[in-house]
């Protein structure tokens, strides 16, 4: 089965009000642990790569790798770019096959986030590509740089989609990339009031940390799209470092591979049921 678009995905979430994983891949075994997860769950997936992963392991390797577990395990899922920071970075990701584009003008003025928004979803749309921006900060690190913060404003979330055709919004609403210092205050009035204004599916990012209710929470309210990359990154090390820590003479990345693979499988297991609300 070769890579589907997030586009029918979403809205089919949006439609029946529930959540579709998206999870960062870093490499190799975190494409094969997300795509038996969803096998074993006979669930949608969403795999995506941010520009720091891609310049470790490149568009092309990523798009190869996932095409070809995919169509393997008959799994349907979309590759998609994270936080995609420029023009040039999302029209290579469509070149290369990727299914679906983030592009984050969130760093930017409002006007200039319509306008970078704007090109891509033009550049994208000939090949039916979906497009995803982000309005308002997350807070914490997206990708290697610092954010500002400000959450979404409903009005602005309204006119922005308007004004860019964008087929997906990511809100600010009070979550923050990588762990948590303190128990995060979302703000879900504030959901709620952007998903009446707003009529395309709504990404949160930032929920590695959310309690399983508040993440079932978010959705309930018009998240249709949950990104988890933080504990993915942490069950993956894990799963290394105990193999080698009970195996210290083991030196095959295949053994160490393996042990971080069965621990990143769990956790998305988990999460596609927390989302999907099964
Ligand atoms: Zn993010």
């Amino acid at each position: 089965m070769a890579l589907v678009t997030t586009r029918e995905m979403l809205e089919n979430a949006r439609r029946n009000g529930y959540g579709v994983g998206a999870f960062n891949v870093e490499n190799m075994e975190m494409i094969k642990a997300v795509l038996r997860a969803a096998k074993e769950m006979e669930a949608e997936v969403i795999l995506q790569t941010t520009p720091s992963t891609i310049r470790y392991g490149e568009l092309s390797s990523f798009t190869a790798m996932a095409s070809a577990e995919a169509e393997r395990l008959k799994v349907q899922a979309a590759l998609h770019l994270d936080h995609g920071d420029s023009f040039s970075l999302a029209s290579q990701a469509l070149r290369q096959g990727y299914t679906s584009l983030m592009i984050d003008g969130s760093g930017l003025s409002f006007e200039e986030n319509v306008k970078i928004t704007r090109r891509v979803v033009e550049m994208a749309s000939p090949n039916q590509i979906p497009v995803e921006a982000e309005l308002g900060t997350v807070g914490g690190k997206e990708d290697d740089r610092e954010s500002r913060g400000g959450l979404t404003d409903p009005t602005e979330a309204s006119v922005f989609v308007s004004q860019t055709g964008v087929d997906s919004l990511a809100v600010a609403i009070g979550t923050a990339h990588g762990f948590y210092q303190s128990a995060p205050k979302l703000d879900l009035d504030r959901l709620e009031a952007i998903q009446k204004v707003v009529e395309i599916p709504l990404v949160l990012h930032g929920a590695s940390g959310l309690s399983d209710q508040e993440v079932q929470e978010c959705v309930r309210r018009g998240i249709c799209k949950v990104n988890f990359a933080t504990e993915l990154r942490v069950a993956y090390t894990d799963g290394v470092k105990e193999l080698l820590r009970e195996k210290p003479s083991a030196y095959d990345p295949k053994a160490y591979g393996e042990a971080g693979i069965r621990r990143v499988r769990e956790v998305v297991k988990r999460k596609i049921q927390i989302c999907s609300g099964r």
